[in-house]
């Protein structure tokens, strides 16, 4: 377990701060003087694979911490209330100015997202997504940059999330 997990990193509970908080089951930890719980489950996160017209993968530039500079796909996090199919959208224009003419699911896979000192256990959606245009796009918002590249070009030691890596590797297997 690294020591960003949150068994390592919740010390005091959240609602009382007594110092007793402590874990209490596989993913729980609970507070014997107030009973507040605490569950690890999951969080959303969508990936978007876009192509140009020639079947090049449209990848991203990190602008924000953690792996600035790195590789990824565009997406992010699923806001509370809203679906996958709505964060793909909301998330392509607001990292390229992308507007998505048709949306579907691929699969998923995991990663454990570390994030200012803590790790966040993500559900990593991957979404098919045919743009209205790819032309004038801009990099915006969380991202650096943006390119399409053919499989030969990805250098996957620059794709950090193992989860993005198995969603570029399967796209181009196809
Ligand atoms: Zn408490």
């Amino acid at each position: 377990m690294q020591p960003t997990h949150p068994f390592n990193v919740f010390r005091f509970c959240p609602k009382c701060s007594s110092p007793k908080f402590r874990v209490s089951g596989e993913r729980l930890l609970s507070c014997p003087d107030c009973g507040f719980q605490y569950f690890i489950n999951s969080v959303a996160a969508v990936a978007a694979l876009v192509t140009d017209e020639k079947g090049n993968l449209l990848l991203t530039t990190r602008g924000v911490e953690p792996h600035y500079g790195k590789l990824d796909l565009p997406g992010g996090f699923v806001d509370p209330g809203e679906t996958a199919e709505e964060a793909v959208v909301r998330e392509l224009d607001e990292e390229l100015g992308l507007k998505v003419k048709s949306v579907n699911y691929v699969g998923s896979s995991t990663n454990e997202y570390v994030y200012a000192g803590l790790s966040v256990f993500t559900l990593d959606l991957a979404f098919r997504v045919i743009p209205e245009s790819v032309e004038g796009l801009t990099a915006m918002d969380d991202i650096l940059d943006f390119r399409f590249y053919n499989f030969n070009e990805i250098d996957f030691n620059q794709i950090p999330a193992p989860s993005i890596r198995e969603f570029v590797n399967q796209f181009f297997k196809k």
